[in-house]
């Protein structure tokens, strides 16, 4: 009787032990449907055109469908999680996410960390001040200005190099929407953020009254998706699809813009 108690508990341990195990992430990368590779992706969804929500909540743009293409001629499952800007870099860092899709600048400072693909689209910054605003003109004119950038992102850069690195002239926020509102409401004098997005920005609130400025000064940027160094399985189903959407023309289609490299 004894015995026999031992061995049922015996058994009941192992089967609980080795489903434990199939619920384990184990890799670097989660198994999907079909023991397809699952890559979980992190965004932050206030980027328009390259990422937004529309009316039912879904992240859409630009990076959502290269990514889904990527997906599609790759033959592997993701899932692209509205995480928030900062959060893309932390998350990647500890694993819980496998990339980032968010319109992001490859720079040689981010390269120290993070591996990207092959870039899928070129960027600059650009000025944003209130349409009744005319004293500032270009770069220059932002020297002793207040001017509100999105944290962390290329554009807090480009604002440090004009008012200094450590200037309380730099006001930073979480997203660039909320930057350019800082313009709208009179806070700050200026805004400095991605061109494309900007545009987008004016095209979706026509009444905003803001202005852009453009300034040769600002130098090209490219986007690329963000891997953790040296996760060579995620950066190689990535880059091998974004070859083939570059070669096949989709890539432009999506995002309405040649890019060779
Ligand atoms: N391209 C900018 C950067 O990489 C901003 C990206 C973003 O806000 N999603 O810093």
């Amino acid at each position: 009787m004894k015995k026999k108690s031992l061995f049922t508990i015996f058994m009941i341990l192992t089967a609980v032990s080795m489903i434990l195990a199939a619920c384990g992430t184990g890799g670097d990368s989660t198994t999907g449907e079909g023991g397809k590779v699952k890559l979980i992706g992190g965004t932050e969804a206030s980027f328009a055109p390259f990422e937004y929500l529309d009316d039912k909540g879904n992240i859409v743009g630009f990076d959502v469908e290269i990514v889904q293409a990527i997906s599609e001629e790759m033959g592997f499952d993701y899932e692209i999680q509205n995480v928030g800007w900062d959060p893309i870099f932390s998350k990647i860092q500890t694993g819980e996410i496998d990339f980032g899709a968010a319109g992001i600048t490859i720079t040689e400072k981010r390269k120290e960390t993070y591996d990207f693909t092959e870039p899928y689209y070129e960027a600059t910054q650009l000025i944003i001040v209130r349409d009744d605003n005319t004293d500032i003109k270009s770069v220059e004119d932002l020297k002793d200005k207040k001017v509100a950038v999105q944290n962390a992102s290329t554009s807090h850069v480009a604002a440090q190099k004009i008012l200094g690195e450590t200037s309380q002239n730099i006001l930073a926020y979480e997203n660039q929407p909320s930057a350019y509102q800082q313009v709208i409401n009179g806070n700050v004098d200026a805004a400095i953020g991605d061109n494309t997005v900007v545009m987008e920005y004016l095209k979706s609130n026509p009444d905003a009254p803001i202005k852009t400025i453009e300034d040769p000064s600002f130098e090209k940027e490219y986007y690329g998706l963000m891997v953790k160094k040296g996760n060579k399985e995620a950066l190689e189903l990535l880059n091998e699809g974004l070859k083939k959407l570059k070669e096949s023309g989709k890539l432009a289609e999506i995002t309405g813009q040649e890019i060779d490299f």
